[in-house]
C-alpha cells in the first residue's frame, strides 16, 4: 500500500496563511467582536462591514487551514504505517514471517555485539528440510507451504527469547542463537530437539505430511568478529554433509569440509561438461558360469578420467550425478555406446547395465529404455538391468509394475547387491525377478569367515528356493572360487577373471575367443549369427 502524500511546497504556502490568517484574525477580531457586542447591546454602532466581511473571511481561512492540516496528520500517519509495512516485508518472510536471508545478517551484527558483552559467542545452525520437493511434488504447493509454516512455528517455540530464526528461501532454515563458547553440548541437544520436532508429522488435509531435518552447526570465534555470511555458508557446508551421511542428523563445521565441499562442485561442473563430451565410458566385467568357465556376458560398470580431476570412481560421480539430476542423461549415453559394443560381440553374450533408483523413479524409464534398444537395434533377451535393493523400499508398486513391463518385453531383471539392503522374502517372492546378485562384500572374504559362509550358503538356498538363478560377484581368488563351487550351480563374476576392461580390450579378447563378430555396424541378430567368425 502506498500512501497518497501531500504537495509540499503547497503545504508550507497553506500553513504561512493559516498562522497569517491567525494573525490578522486576533486583529480584527479585537476591532469587529467588541463594535458588534456593543451594536448588540444598543450602545454603539455596527461594525465597519468591509471589516465583518474581512473577519468571516479570515474564520474561513483559518478552517481551511486547520482541515488540511488534519490531513496533512493522516496523510503522515498513513505514510508512517506504509513504511512501517514495507520495512517488515523486506525484514520478513511472508509465509513464515520468519527474518530472510538480508535481514539475518543485519540482526546478527546486534547479537553478536551483546554476546561479545556477556563473553559469549554465536552457534550458527543451518536447518534443511529433506526430500521437500517430494511433498511439494506428491501433496501440491499447498502442503508444502503448510509444511514450512508448521516447521517454522516447531522450531520457534525451542528457541531461546533472543535467538533469531530465518528462512533462506526454499526449505532451507537458519538460526543464530549466543551461547557459551564451551557449550557445544547445549547447542547440539537444541538441534536434536529440532531434528526431533521436524520428524512429527503434519496434519494437512485430511493426509499426514513426513519430513524429516538435517542441520550444520558452526560457532562463531571467541569475539563474534567473522561475517555472518561466512558463517552461515560453513554451517550450510556442514549440513550439506549431514545430508549426505544419511540425512536426518546433525554435523559441526569441520575445515575440511571447504575442500571437500570445492571438489564436490568441480565434480558437478565436470559431470555437467563430461556428459555432452563424452567423457564417461562403459567398460566390462566378464561374468562366467562358474561350472563350465564360459564367459556368459558382460556387466557394464561406467568409468570416469576426467581431463581436470583425474580418475573418479562410480561410487563418487554416480550419487552426484542423480543428485544433479543428470543420471538418466549419463546413464542414457553409457547405455547407448555400450549397445553399439555388445553388438560387436557374439550374440549368446549378455549385457548386464546398472540402473538407479533414480531412473527407476521415472513412469517411461521402461519406453526409454526400449527406444535405445529399438535405436541400436539389440534384442532385448541380452539386455539385463540391475536394480539394487535401495530401490524396493522406495516404491514397490512402481517398481513391480516397471519390472513386469521391461519382462513382457524380454528384458531381463537382476536384484543386485543383494544381503546389504533390506528386502523381505514376501517382496523378493511378489517381484518377478531373473536373478539374484550376492553382494561382494560377503563374497570377498568367504574363506575363514564362518559369517560370511552361512550369508552365501543361505541366500544361494533363497534363491534354489525361489527358483532364482544366482550369480556371485567379487570373486578374486582360486580359494573363494574353491569354495563357492561347493556350494551348487550358478555364475560369478569378480577380478580373479580380470578387471573390468573398455570396450577394445574387451572386444581384443573376445576376438581370441573366438567371440567377436566382424566390426561391423548394427545387424539384425538373425544376421548376426550367420556373421561369426568361424
Ligand atoms: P556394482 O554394480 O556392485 O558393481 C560391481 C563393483 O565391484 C564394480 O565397482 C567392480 O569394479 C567391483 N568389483 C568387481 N569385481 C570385484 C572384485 O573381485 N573385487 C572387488 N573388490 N571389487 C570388484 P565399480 O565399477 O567401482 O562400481 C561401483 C558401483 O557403481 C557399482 O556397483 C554400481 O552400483 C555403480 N555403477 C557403476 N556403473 C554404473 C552405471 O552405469 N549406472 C549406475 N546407476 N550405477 C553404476
Ligand atoms: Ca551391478
Ligand atoms: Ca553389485
Amino acid at each position: 500500500m502506498r500512501a497518497r502524500l501531500g504537495n509540499p511546497g503547497r503545504d508550507a504556502l497553506v500553513l504561512t496563511i493559516t498562522f497569517a490568517a491567525i494573525a490578522l484574525f486576533v486583529h480584527l477580531a479585537t476591532a469587529v467582536i467588541p463594535t458588534a457586542i456593543g451594536a448588540a447591546a444598543g450602545s454603539a454602532q455596527g461594525p465597519d462591514l468591509a471589516l465583518a466581511n474581512a473577519l468571516v473571511l479570515n474564520v474561513a481561512l483559518i478552517i481551511f487551514g486547520w482541515r488540511r492540516y488534519r490531513d496533512l496528520t493522516g496523510e503522515l500517519a498513513a505514510r508512517r504505517t506504509a513504511e512501517t509495512a514495507a520495512l517488515g516485508l523486506a525484514d520478513r518472510d511472508p509465509l513464515t514471517q520468519c527474518l530472510n536471508r538480508r535481514s539475518i545478517a543485519a540482526h546478527c551484527a546486534s547479537l553478536a555485539a551483546t554476546a561479545r558483552e556477556r563473553r559469549e559467542t554465536l552457534a550458527f545452525v543451518m536447518l534443511d528440510l529433506d526430500r521437500f520437493k517430494q511433498v511439494n511434488d506428491t501433496n501440491g504447493h499447498a502442503a508444502g507451504d503448510a509444511l514450512l509454516c508448521a516447521a517454522a512455528a516447531r522450531i520457534r517455540v525451542l528457541l531461546p527469547a533472543e535467538a533469531l530464526l530465518a528462512r533462506l528461501g526454499g526449505d532451507e532454515f537458519a538460526v543464530v542463537v549466543p551461547c557459551a563458547p564451551n557449550q557445544r553440548t547445549v547447542i547440539e541437544r537444541l538441534t536434536e530437539s529440532i531434528i526431533a520436532a521436524i520428524a512429527e508429522p503434519v496434519a494437512f488435509e485430511d493426509t499426514d505430511l513426513e519430513t524429516s531435518m538435517s542441520a550444520g552447526i558452526v560457532l562463531a570465534g571467541p569475539d563474534c568478529a567473522e561475517d555472518p555470511q561466512v558463517l552461515l555458508h560453513r554451517a550450510d557446508m556442514a549440513m550439506y554433509h549431514a545430508k549426505r551421511t544419511g540425512r536426518n542428523a546433525l554435523a559441526w563445521f569441520e575445515p575440511s569440509m571447504e575442500s571437500d565441499l570445492k571438489l564436490r562442485s568441480a565434480i558437478e561442473t565436470g559431470i555437467r561438461r563430461g556428459i555432452p563430451a563424452g567423457e564417461f565410458v562403459p567398460h566390462y566385467e566378464k561374468q562366467i558360469d562358474l561350472e563350465t568357465g564360459e564367459i556368459k556376458g558382460f556387466e557394464m560398470l561406467a568409468r570416469w578420467n576426467s581431463p581436470t580431476l583425474g580418475r573418479i570412481t562410480p561410487d563418487v560421480f554416480i550419487p552426484i550425478a542423480e543428485e544433479l539430476g543428470q543420471i538418466t542423461e549419463l546413464s542414457e549415453s553409457l547405455i547407448r555406446q555400450a549397445l553399439r559394443d555388445a553388438q560387436k560381440w557374439d550374440p549368446k553374450l549378455t549385457l548386464s547395465v546398472n540402473i538407479s533408483p533414480v531412473q527407476l523413479r521415472d513412469p517411461w524409464f521402461a519406453q526409454r529404455l526400449l527406444k535405445l534398444l529399438v535405436e541400436a537395434n539389440f534384442p532385448p533377451a541380452r539386455l539385463e538391468i540391475e536394480v539394487t535393493e535401495s530401490c524396493l523400499h522406495e516404491n514397490v508398486a512402481l517398481v513391480r509394475s516397471l519390472i513386469t513391463s521391461l519382462k513382457n518385453q524380454g528384458v531381463k531383471v537382476s536384484l543386485d547387491d543383494f544381503g546389504t539392503g533390506y528386502s523381505s522374502l514376501s517382496q523378493l517372492r511378489s517381484l518377478p525377478f531373473d536373478r539374484i546378485k550376492i553382494d561382494r562384500s560377503f563374497v570377498m572374504n568367504l574363506v575363514g569367515d564362518k559369517d560370511n559362509a552361512t550369508i552365501v550358503r543361505s541366500i544361494i538356498a533363497l534363491g534354489e528356493g525361489l527358483g532364482l538363478p544366482i550369480t556371485a560377484e567379487g570373486i578374486e581368488s582360486e580359494a573363494v572360487l574353491a569354495e563357492l563351487r561347493t556350494f551348487g550351480k550358478f555364475s560369478g563374476q569378480g577380478y580373479l577373471y580380470g578387471f573390468p576392461e573398455n570396450a577394445e580390450k574387451t572386444a581384443a579378447e573376445l576376438a581370441q575367443l573366438n567371440l567377436l563378430l566382424e566390426p561391423a555396424p548394427a545387424l539384425a541378430p538373425a544376421q548376426a549369427s550367420t556373421r561369426r567368425r568361424a
